[in-house]
This record gives C-alpha cells, sequence and structure tokens, in this order.
C-alpha cells in the first residue's frame, strides 16, 4: 500500500485543510467491490427471470394477479434503481423505495400499499450468494487482524435494502465480524458521499474524524466522501469515478492493509 504524504489530498478540489493527523483508532469499509464482488453474478436474464417468479408469487400472496409479472418486477425495480440514480445527483436524501415502488405499480394499474409494494420491491432483489455476492479472498481475514489490533471497525455502503435481509447476506459471506457500527444508507437515511451517513459512523464510533480511516474503491463516494469530513481514506484501486480526487493511501488486495505502517496498532 503506497503511503502518501497525508497533507497531500489537501491539494485543490481534494479537501478542506483537517487537523494534524492523529492516530488512528477507528477503520471505516465500503462493501461492494471492497469487501466482497459480484463475479459469479448470474446473467441478467436469470435475474430477471427469479424477479417474474417472485413478483408473480408477492402478488399472489396478496390476493392479486397481474399478467406480465416480468413487467411488474421491472417496473418497480426500475422506479427504485431512477429514484436512486435522481437521489446521487442531486441531494443525497435515500427515496422512500416503497411509496416509489406503489407509485410506479399503480401506473400500470397494480393498487398496492406502500407496505405492500416496499415488499414487493424487495423480494425481486435477488441478492448475497445467490446474486453472486463472493467476498474477496482475504477480507475476513483483514477484518479479524485489524480487530485484533485493536481497531474499532464500521460497515459504511450505500444500498437501497437493509435490515435482516442485508445481516444475512454479510453472514453468508462471511463478513459479520461484529461490527462496531454499521451504516447502511436506507437506514440512515443519506447516500455517501453526505456528510451525514460519516457522522453516523463516527458518532456510534465514538470516535472524531481525524482517528478513523475510510476504506472503499470508490473516489467519489468513499474517498472524497470520507476526505470532506477530515476522515483519511485508503482507496482500492478501480475503475476511477471522480478525478481531482487524491487518497492518502492506495492497495490493490485488502492484505496490503496489514503491512502499513499506521495500522499496525490501533490508538488508545
Ligand atoms: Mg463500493
Amino acid at each position: 500500500m503506497a503511503l502518501r504524504d497525508r497533507a497531500e489530498r489537501r491539494l485543490p478540489l481534494a479537501s478542506p485543510p483537517s487537523p494534524i493527523a492523529m492516530p488512528f483508532r477507528a477503520i471505516l469499509f465500503d462493501i461492494g467491490d471492497t469487501l466482497w464482488h459480484s463475479r459469479s453474478a448470474p446473467p441478467p436474464a436469470e435475474f430477471r427471470r427469479l424477479a417474474a417468479e417472485r413478483a408473480a408469487a408477492v402478488l399472489a400472496g396478496l390476493g392479486l394477479h397481474h399478467d406480465d409479472p416480468a413487467t411488474v418486477a421491472r417496473t418497480a425495480w426500475n422506479a427504485m434503481e431512477d429514484a436512486m440514480r435522481r437521489a446521487r445527483a442531486t441531494d443525497l436524501v435515500e427515496p422512500d423505495y416503497g411509496e416509489v415502488s406503489r407509485a410506479a405499480l399503480e401506473s400500470i394499474g397494480l393498487n398496492l400499499t406502500r407496505a405492500q409494494a416496499a415488499f414487493l420491491l424487495e423480494s425481486t432483489y435477488i441478492s448475497g450468494i445467490e446474486g453472486g455476492k463472493a467476498p474477496f479472498d482475504d477480507a475476513r481475514d483483514v477484518l479479524l487482524t485489524l480487530r485484533k489490533r485493536g481497531f474499532l471497525l464500521g460497515a459504511v455502503t450505500n444500498r437501497a435494502f437493509g435490515g435482516e435481509r442485508f445481516r444475512a447476506d454479510l453472514r453468508d459471506a462471511g463478513l459479520d465480524i461484529g461490527w462496531d457500527v454499521e451504516a447502511v444508507s436506507v437506514e440512515v437515511g443519506y447516500l455517501k458521499p453526505h456528510p451525514a451517513i460519516f457522522e453516523y459512523a463516527l458518532a456510534g464510533l465514538g470516535v472524531p474524524a481525524a482517528a478513523a480511516l475510510m476504506v472503499g474503491n470508490s473516489l467519489a463516494e468513499d474517498v472524497a466522501g470520507a476526505q470532506q469530513m477530515g476522515i483519511a481514506a485508503a482507496w482500492r484501486v478501480s475503475p476511477p469515478d471522480a478525478t481531482g480526487v487524491v487518497p492518502d493511501y492506495t492497495f490493490a488486495e485488502l492484505c496490503e492493509l496489514l503491512a502499513e505502517p499506521d495500522l499496525e496498532e490501533a490508538a488508545r
């Protein structure tokens, strides 16, 4: 892992000046493409088939019928994705996906309550192992080693579905390491890079920004989001999604974090 001068990110565009760096006590992790990946995901047609099957089952359970369950699933899903895209491009406030889905389904003649629409939408979400999610080989070991070194560990993740389903997916991936805080955008109400989701994580850990390191694969969400708060950031080198963002650390594989002198032991 290349340690960069921690002052370097104070170059133009990177972030406002932050206090003299202090030793780290906490490490925050992005999940998608940082701790797990979806390289073995089923083909899109299989996702669509499963989603249609589940939409039909949910409708049947509600005593409803639609001639084309694939359209039902796609309508709810597309509405969710559109709302998320709009939020990402504007205020970073998590939309009410149940309501978004309800309104979209109404437009194709299905009258559901918000809760029913939320349930249908979530039912069509093919997640976890079934969705092809697999942890990076070294993810669990790295997390457990950092914990042994005394670091508090937090998850800071953008996802439209939280709750028990997400926790089950984490368990299945071996990433249920007893997080000290879980900041899930749909539960917190804000998407990275909004400051509120990082504030939520820091408050949950009880550490100041300068004692935390954010680890993620997105320059826009993880690195810039953290740095604007005075949180240092380690970037898993990935196709860049922003320009002018300079990570404090870069790495290709998670295990490189363990060799980083600043992460040898947590500050007390
Ligand atoms: Mg990610």
